[in-house]
């Protein structure tokens, strides 16, 4: 792939932890990039690294070698509030567990990123309305996430993520609370939101099923990212 199709690429990344006086190798010089419009299986068993990979290609933790180039800028050497800032701006993050915010509505958690983000309230309202719609639970706009199922949690969850418009899409098993049918449904709507937007995804799953209907799969091994 030209480094130039890349909407996020992963250089020579690693990530260590220290635990007294061992070192943990978790990322051992990642080599990755997602296009523009791709949807990536991450499928690797528990402890591998998976979320150290989402955390740090998504500008939550910092490599500790290497770099991630976000849309042709290479961020390890940000600054923290410049990386929040792209952040904010270029990336989804979707987590096993929702994140949404008791207290608001659904609509209100989608408004949240765009108004921290500077957006008018009125159009931030208009395209949460138009997300929820999207992920088709556009009458449960005025519930809070209690009174929703876990599907529709995830819906939210997921719409919340793009709601500013994000280059790339991470997701840590994004279905892995739901039961099977309810996974393929709330998958089957992330997917038509990643063709309809044109960003790229990476989503880590322990579900084949999916996985197979992603556009490739990857595993880590040795903590490098290697085609499955
Ligand atoms: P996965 O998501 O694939 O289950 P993780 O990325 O969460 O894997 O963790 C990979 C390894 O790194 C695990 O062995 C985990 O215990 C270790 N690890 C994760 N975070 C820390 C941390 N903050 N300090 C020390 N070890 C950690
Ligand atoms: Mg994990």
């Amino acid at each position: 792939m030209a480094a130039s199709d890349a909407v996020i690429e992963l250089k020579g990344v690693e990530r260590h932890y220290v635990q007294g006086s061992d070192k943990l190798t978790i990322l051992s010089g990642v080599d990755f990039s997602l296009r523009r419009g791709e949807i990536v299986a991450l499928v690797a068993p528990s402890g591998t690294g998976k979320s150290t990979l989402l955390h740090t290609a998504g500008l939550l933790e910092r490599p500790d070698a290497g770099d991630v180039i976000l849309a042709g800028r290479a961020c390890g050497r940000l600054s923290d509030d410049q990386r929040t800032s792209i952040r904010r701006n270029d990336v989804g993050f979707v987590y096993q567990f929702h994140h949404l915010l008791p207290e608001f509505s659904a609509l209100e958690n989608l408004m949240m990123p765009q108004l921290i983000r500077g957006l008018p309230r009125e159009e931030a309202a208009k395209r949460a309305a138009q997300l929820l719609d999207y992920m088709q639970i556009g009458k449960r706009g005025h519930h809070r996430p209690a009174e929703l199922s876990g599907g529709e949690q995830q819906r939210v969850a997921i719409a919340r993520a793009v709601a500013n418009a994000p280059l790339v899409l991470l997701a840590d098993e994004p279905t892995g609370n739901l039961d099977p049918v309810t996974a393929s449904y709330v998958f089957e709507a992330l997917e038509a939101l990643v063709r309809q937007s044109g960003l790229a995804a990476l989503i880590a799953t322990h579900n084949h099923e999916l996985a197979a209907r992603m556009d490739r799969r990857v595993t880590l091994a040795d903590g490098k990212v290697v085609p499955l």
